[in-house]
């Protein structure tokens, strides 16, 4: 069942003056029970790409289409995306002052489903995806990713994912800056999120915590382009000769 369809996408900074495009014409095609990787450079459009997705306002599409289990989502706010079952894990999560993270994460769960949460149940809920990722109690009542380090921020992303639990998980560099014990939580946090029904698409610059996902495929993507595409034998390839070799052609 196709899940996400991305038709020859463009896409800028919507108040860079000189209107340069990020996105120069991409084609991208996930299935459900798929897990895709985005390999590429700093710079390439990686981030950019998952923001367009997510529709983020910072970014305009300038062509190409993007469709959603056969919906055309540019018509769509972001808030609508995420109703769809769209994800988004950044690369820099925010800090929220003021927000405990269980208050945080039951009014996500709200405002994705639509309906009222029952505190009690979600309770519940959170304890046990918290002691899956081996998170402690109390971080549940502490003010959103406030004093956090880099790997319990990604944690409390993955955190979100497994709670929301999407249709498409868009995760940005959930990895970078984390120990070799955290890489592990998230890679089997995502595998305990993955199933036959949705899709994880994956940026990251540390292939370890890909060693125990299976990787349907891999997108490189430099200049704004998609320019290989293969199996995860291109993990392999990239970790032992960098980019370079995609440069010169
Ligand atoms: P990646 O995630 O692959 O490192 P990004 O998508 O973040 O790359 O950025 C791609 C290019 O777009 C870079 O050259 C970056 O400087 C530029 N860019 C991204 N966001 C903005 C912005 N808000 N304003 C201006 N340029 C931007
Ligand atoms: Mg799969
Ligand atoms: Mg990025």
């Amino acid at each position: 069942k196709k899940l996400l369809e991305i038709r020859d996408l463009r896409a800028g900074v919507a108040d860079r003056q000189d209107k340069g495009e990020i996105l120069q014409g991409l084609d991208l095609e996930i299935n459900a029970g798929e897990i895709h990787v985005i390999l590429g450079p700093n710079g390439s459009g990686k981030s950019t790409l998952m923001n367009v997705i997510m529709g983020h306002p910072k970014y305009e599409v300038t062509g190409g289409s993007i469709g959603f289990e056969g919906e055309d989502l540019q018509v769509l706010k972001t808030f609508e995306r995420a109703r769809r079952g769209i994800f988004l894990s950044f690369q820099n999560p925010e800090e929220i002052p003021g927000i405990t993270v269980e208050n945080m994460l039951r009014a996500s769960r709200q405002a994705v489903t639509g309906k009222p949460v029952k505190i009690m149940k979600f309770r519940k809920e959170l304890k046990a995806a918290m002691e899956e990722l081996q998170i402690e109690p109390e971080y549940a009542g502490r003010y959103m990713n406030v004093g956090f380090s880099g790997g319990e921020k990604k944690r409390n992303e993955i955190l979100q994912l497994l709670l929301l639990n999407p249709k498409l998980a868009l995760l940005d560099e959930t990895d970078s800056g984390l120990d070799v014990d955290a890489v592990q939580i998230v890679s089997s946090g995502v595998r305990k999120f993955h199933n036959e029904e949705n899709a994880c698409l994956i940026i990251t610059h540390n292939t370890r915590i890909l060693e125990q996902l299976s990787v349907d495929r891999v997108h490189v993507l430099l200049n704004g382009r998609i320019v290989e595409e293969g199996g995860s034998e291109l993990i392999e390839k990239i970790d032992r000769e960098g980019f370079g070799f995609l440069k010169q052609d």
